[in-house]
């Protein structure tokens, strides 16, 4: 029985360890974290559970490839979904936008805020709505298809490569900018920061969210990775927790080996860095087999940006269902030092919805501040000092809950600050590049990636995971660790098998 070593034990690597066990392969995760599940998790915190993850997750709508991959996988076992009636709602000068799931509602209720942006609305939402056919690919990729198969895939996306094509060209800021009514400008303008950032970021959420195809499982995203964890092991995985990979051990093109923090080492037949792209290329293979496309991107942040946030945990003695789940609203007050710009809104989600995530009675609310190039910089230069990294993440935790008290005058005095995480704390816990939390984000002037993980000069070793198709996420992680069994089945010309 050929072996392999998982590096990394988040989606990807565990969508790997059961592919590889499917496979007939004998498999292990070594995984730096004390537990699994990477970015994909949740933390607990004075009574209160964060989720540190879903907001939107593709892969609910039942017949769909990808709803059948994160079944295959164990992750929506016994599983109920929340469908949330709107994926955001955005307060501006005293006007509420609202992403409604229902695109009919959506589209009567933005032409009730203004009808002179008639024949945007409707462009907008019949774009949409022609996005409805697209599901997510998620059986073979595209290196593995035979000449058939990539017609009939191409055949697949005729109704949508249009559209992505469209809004690949265009960014968010300009797209916002068709509309008139500064309400619907800021709806829009609101999913990205001004800049490069293509419109498809806000063409494909809404497009999979209206089409039912993402919503939220119940439980949380902690509980997802371990229903995944439980499927790998009932398969007969193995797991090495808390054990940091350092080294690969390379002879003549092979990977022999690999070393970890702890001293221990793991050899096998096959290696899958399911770990993040620059821990790969520059930790563990000591720069000695870069990746031309990644060299490109890291070399270029402008046009290959990179996002992370300030993830905010509060505590609420009350309920919530008065207020929309996701909701985006101005402040004046909040002042973020590593931001170049003021904060002119904060964007929460309150878990109303999952009663075990809060003492009876209470809700967990959540805000997450996105922080692109060059706030990353910033945090990356304070956390060098302890105490005023410390300070700030608290300072910053009680200005937030002072704009939610202004925001919400009925919620005074029952807010309390429960946790504050930064992209250093995806670098610390992770790994993650400049505490990336997704891949490359897409861009009008950047190329698109759909890399196969193959490393030049390498024979046995893989990349897995959300850097090998912009913008990361969820969908790609999982599929991407299985397209790595299937392409090591195809090495070791054996049929890839998913049961
Ligand atoms: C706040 C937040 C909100 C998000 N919201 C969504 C959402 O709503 N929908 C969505 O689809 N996605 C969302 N994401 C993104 C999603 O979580 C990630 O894209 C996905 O989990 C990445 O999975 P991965 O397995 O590719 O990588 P990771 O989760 O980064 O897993 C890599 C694993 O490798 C381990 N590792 C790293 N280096 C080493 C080493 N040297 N040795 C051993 N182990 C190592 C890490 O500890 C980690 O466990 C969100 C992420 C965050 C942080």
């Amino acid at each position: 029985m050929k072996k392999i070593v998982i590096i990394g034990g988040g989606i990807a690597g565990l969508s790997a360890g059961i592919f590889a066990q499917k496979n007939g392969f004998e498999s292990i995760i070594v995984e730096k974290h004390h537990t699994l599940g990477g970015e994909c998790t949740g933390w607990d915190r004075q009574g209160y559970h964060i989720d540190g993850c879903i907001h939107w997750f593709v892969g609910t709508k039942e017949g769909t490839p990808i709803h059948d991959l994160w079944t295959t996988v164990g992750a929506l076992d016994g599983v109920k979904v929340y469908h949330p009636e709107s994926f955001m709602a955005v307060e501006h000068d005293g006007v509420t936008v609202n992403f409604y799931r229902d695109l009919d509602r959506l589209k009567s209720s933005w032409l009730g805020i203004s009808p002179e942006d008639k024949e945007e609305i409707e462009e907008f939402c019949s774009d949409i709505k022609r996005l409805h056919s697209f599901s997510v690919p998620a059986g073979k990729p595209l290196d593995l298809m035979n000449p058939i198969e990539k017609i009939k895939y191409i055949f697949s996306m005729k109704d949508v490569g249009p559209i992505m094509q469209k809004y690949g060209k265009i960014s968010v800021t300009e797209l916002a900018k068709k509309f008139k009514h500064p309400a619907l400008r800021e709806a829009i303008a609101s999913f990205m920061p001004e800049g490069d950032y293509g419109a498809i970021s806000v063409l494909f959420p809404l497009g999979t969210f209206t089409s039912g195809q993402s919503s939220i499982p119940k439980g949380g995203s902690k509980a997802l990775a371990k229903r995944m964890v439980e499927r790998y092991l009932s398969l007969g995985g193995t797991v090495e927790a808390s054990c940091e990979v350092v080294e690969a051990d390379i002879k003549g093109g092979t990977v022999k080996g690999i070393k970890c923090t702890n001293g221990k080492r793991f050899e096998a037949d096959y290696f899958i860095a399911a770990c993040d792209a620059k821990v790969l290329y520059e930790k563990l293979l000591k720069g000695r087999y870069p990746d031309l496309e990644f060299e490109e991107r890291y070399n270029n942040p402008d046009t290959y940006p990179l996002a992370s946030n300030i993830y905010i945990g509060i505590g609420y003695e009350g309920e919530m269902n008065d207020v929309p789940r996701t909701l985006k609203f101005p402040v004046e007050t909040v002042d973020i030092n590593q931001n170049q710009k003021p904060i002119e809104h904060l964007q929460m989600t309150h878990y109303d919805y999952e009663p075990n995530f809060a003492p009876e009675g209470h809700t967990v609310i959540t805000f997450a501040i996105n922080q692109f190039e060059p706030e990353l910089d910033a945090w990356e230069a304070l956390i060098k000092d302890k105490e005023a990294y410390a300070k700030e993440k608290m300072r910053i935790g009680e200005a937030v809950i002072d704009a939610m008290e202004t925001r919400f005058p009925n919620k005074k005095g029952k807010l309390k600050l429960l946790d504050v995480a930064t992209p250093q704390t995806y670098v610390r816990y992770c790994n993650a590049y400049r505490g990336a939390f997704m891949g490359f984000w897409p861009t009008i002037s950047g190329k698109s990636l759909n890399h196969t993980g193959r490393i030049k000069g390498l024979d046995n070793m893989l990349l897995s995971g959300q850097w090998l198709q912009p913008p990361g996420g969820l969908p790609v992680a999982v599929i991407t660790g299985k397209d790595t069994i299937m392409r090591i089945c195809k090495k070791e010309k054996q049929q890839f098998v998913t049961s």
